[in-house]
């Protein structure tokens, strides 16, 4: 059922680069530059290229390049002036949507961050299909095409959203590092510029596997210890650094759109139990509680509805996110033999992880659900999955 059992690895982070993201936006937003090299930047005698679009790049027009030198290798190119308004509109877009799929974000820059998803394995029927659902959400709600690299550290989930680009999917799993990562040059190790490059191509280290291979003492008369020890360690596949959340997602939530509608109260409720599961688990992984649930229902005319409970205390039990959605649910007037076509549950309000309320004993639940959490993460979710509900497509 889930090949999540053999997704064995300490971390697993993703990495989501926008291809192309200034030049995608002037295409999407103007018919007439589709398909057309579209270059944008400063256009001043002095500028630089920001983004080429693919069809620009085949005329060798690349970012950073002077903008002279990109008119005269391409000069039926349509070029146009950053309008930073528009990307960073996109981009709160991409990265609001970003928080569906982990409560752990670090943005990187305007169009690429870093998603932790250690732990979630059990939410997923596989790290390729969870890398999909990124990339379909993301050009489903922009219309933009984003590369996904899954890996089980920060460098090599950068370096894996770069492997297939544009639109690419790459999963990096640690056996995968000798064959992948080790031919690659030098230059793709994360943080060697120019000069660092020079440096170990001087020691006739040209690629990352030389670098792995290197002798530590050598490297380190070189290049000074520090420098040595991480470039050393991030060749081998070794990057501990931890995914920085720069901005709490502000709230965590789940929601089904349903392949027909549903037309029953019971049915509804028994997804509002798995809902609820999923939402429960999600906050436990995040380290946090909810103190207010929110549910959303979609009814068949694409009419919507959010009604909120806040609780009198936090929480990030099943049950209790459950009960608060049903007395919800159970309170909105659905007009008789109205299908529902959404339903959602979302918690927000956080205090934080390890936030403990002084008036309320939890250790005991908290027991439990480390137990059952614990469950999840070796055997997949379904093993201890209360209600209905099947994954949406
Ligand atoms: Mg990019």
């Amino acid at each position: 059922m889930t090949e999540n059992r053999n997704e064995t690895a300490a971390r697993w982070i993703a990495h989501f680069d926008m291809d192309s993201f200034f030049a995608a936006v002037e295409q999407r937003d103007n018919e007439d530059y589709r398909g057309r090299p579209v270059i944008v930047g400063g256009l001043s005698a002095r500028g630089v290229v920001s983004t080429a679009s693919y069809e620009a790049r085949r005329y060798g027009v690349h970012s950073a390049m002077p903008m002279t030198t990109a008119r005269r290798r391409c000069p039926g190119g349509i070029f146009l002036p950053r309008d930073f308004a528009r990307y960073s509109a996109a981009s709160r877009q991409i990265f609001a949507l970003m928080e569906q799929f982990s409560p752990r974000i670090e943005p990187l820059s305007i169009d690429e961050g870093f998603l932790d998803l250690t732990g979630m394995e059990g939410l997923m029927t596989s790290l390729a299909d969870y890398g999909q659902r990124i990339k379909d959400a993301v050009h489903d709600a922009t219309g933009l095409v984003v590369s996904v690299g899954i890996a089980p550290n920060k460098f090599l989930a950068k370096l894996a959203s770069d492997l297939e680009k544009p639109d690419g999917l790459t999963i990096l799993r640690p056996g995968d590092i000798s064959r992948v990562v080790w031919p690659l040059p030098v230059s793709r190790l994360w943080g060697v510029g120019q000069k660092t490059a020079e440096r170990l191509l001087a020691l006739r280290l040209h690629t990352i596997g030389d670098v792995a291979a290197a002798d530590l003492k050598t490297l380190a008369a070189r290049l000074g210890p520090r420098l040595a020890n991480h470039l050393h360690e991030l060749a081998n596949g070794i990057d501990d650094r931890p995914v920085e959340t720069v901005y709490e997602a502000k709230s965590i939530g789940r929601e089904i759109t349903f392949e027909r509608d549903i037309r029953c109260r019971e049915e509804a409720e028994a997804q509002l139990l798995y809902l609820a599961g999923q939402v429960g688990w999600r906050l436990r992984r995040a380290g946090t509680r909810a103190r207010t649930i929110q549910l959303k229902i979609r009814l068949q005319d694409f009419s919507t509805y959010t009604r909120r409970k806040t609780l009198p205390e936090d929480t990030c039990y099943d049950e209790e996110i459950y009960e608060t959605a049903r007395e919800l649910f159970r309170a909105f007037p659905l007009p008789p033999g109205t299908g529902i076509r959404l339903l959602g549950i979302s918690g927000s309000g956080f205090d934080g992880p390890g936030a403990l309320s002084l008036f309320r004993d939890t250790r005991k639940k908290d027991r439990l659900y480390t137990a059952i959490d614990g469950l999840k993460k070796r055997f997949g979710e379904d093993i201890v999955r209360h209600g209905a509900g099947p994954e949406p497509s």
